[in-house]
């Protein structure tokens, strides 16, 4: 499935959608180059699930923690493996956390870490295709 966004709210409300969806143990995995919009799709997502903001970049904290309000999911991850590889992730627990139900991970990147990322994962590929437009391609 293929969308085309021509603006940035417009990459955020396809977020938004996605976490309506959402029912907890999923692992959504985000690839495309530098500034094709996966930090703004991320926000759309932890927008949807209802967490107060303001949700800043995980590029130089790798990993962020949110707290999900309401009764199933827990807790949103958000990464960005830009600079890490699966080592990295498997020290920081990915193991634990990417198994349990209670939680959401969304990870940019994520074409880094192939190895440890689980089959049953979603894929959302992003690629710049001018200024303000932007495909996503779900798989
Ligand atoms: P990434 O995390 O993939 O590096 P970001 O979401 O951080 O990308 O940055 C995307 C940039 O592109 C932002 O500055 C955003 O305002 C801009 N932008 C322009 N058009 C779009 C669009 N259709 N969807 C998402 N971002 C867009
Ligand atoms: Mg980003």
């Amino acid at each position: 499935m293929k969308f085309t966004t021509n603006n940035n709210k417009e990459t955020q409300k396809l977020g938004k959608v996605l976490a309506k969806e959402l029912r907890g143990g999923e692992i959504i995995c985000l690839s495309g180059d530098l500034g094709s919009g996966k930090t703004t799709f991320s926000q759309g997502i932890l927008n949807g699930l209802k967490i107060k903001g303001p949700y800043t970049s995980p590029t130089f904290v790798i990993l962020k923690k949110y707290k999900v309000p309401g009764e199933k999911i827990k807790n949103a991850y958000h990464i960005d493996a830009y600079r890490i590889k699966s080592r990295d992730l498997e020290e920081l627990g990915w193991k634990e956390l990417a198994k349990s139900k209670e939680n959401i991970v969304i990870l940019e990147w994520a074409e880094r870490t192939k190895r440890i990322i689980p089959r049953n994962a979603l894929w959302i590929r992003f690629k710049w295709i001018d200024r303000n437009k932007r495909e996503l391609a779900f798989s």
